[in-house]
């Protein structure tokens, strides 16, 4: 386990090296622009979503205004982020729940977050690390999951089981720092197709679990 231990430090000391400031890409300055804009993230990029949410933020100032507009209406917003039907649902349902129950604002904890409909812990993650820097775990996005794999950190496929494994290895004060980090080394580096693993600064202590080099 030891040896584990080291790995870790080794790692975050390179991540630290390539994104001294590790942080997500999507653009917002209220904790609910931040959950609304990591909902129509999801099979979309970062930077379709902020020409989209550039807008929709001046459209939709609070929760409130979300639950009062047709559907239809939402859906064409957002169009250009894919699955917007299902997208606009989940803001609206969400955006119901967080006028009825929270006063018209984002929880800031895991508990209450998780009880919003179609948000789990790797959404609330985003949040609550970033909005609320707070150490609530760590996001387990398609990026983390990759590259966790493949650096030999888990070996588990399920993303709360990834997150388990990787909360116990990361020391909780840098879990606000590791996950955007290792999005930021799978999104550039560590890519799903060919990962550039010859200029990648953690070939040395990479398993590389499934890869051919
Ligand atoms: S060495 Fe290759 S597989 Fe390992 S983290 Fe770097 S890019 Fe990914």
């Amino acid at each position: 386990m030891s040896n584990n231990f080291q790995l870790i430090e080794t790692i975050i000391s390179h991540l630290k090296q390539s994104f001294p400031n590790a942080t997500y890409e999507l653009d917002w300055e209220t904790p609910l622009q931040l959950l609304v804009a990591t909902i129509l993230a999801a099979q979309c990029t970062d930077e379709r979503v902020n020409k989209v949410t550039k807008t929709l933020f001046i459209k939709y100032p609070n929760a409130q205004s979300y639950t009062q507009v047709d559907i239809l209406e939402l859906e064409q917003d957002i169009k250009p982020t894919g699955f917007y039907r299902n997208k606009a649902k989940t803001i609206q349902s969400v955006c119901q729940q967080l006028v009825e129950r929270f006063n018209g604002e984002v929880p800031n904890t895991m508990a209450e977050m998780v009880t919003l409909p179609g948000v789990a812990r790797k959404t609330a993650n985003v949040v609550l690390n970033t909005a609320f820097n707070m150490s609530s775990g760590i996001i387990v996005d398609t990026h983390v999951l990759r590259v966790s794999q493949r650096l030999g950190l888990t070996k588990n496929k399920n993303p709360e089981k990834i997150e388990q494994d990787l909360m116990k290895l990361v020391s909780q004060d840098e879990w606000t720092f590791f996950g955007p980090a290792v999005v930021l080394h799978g999104r550039y580096t560590c890519t799903a197709k060919n990962p550039k693993c010859l200029e990648c600064n953690l070939q040395t202590v990479c398993e590389k679990i499934n890869i051919e080099v």
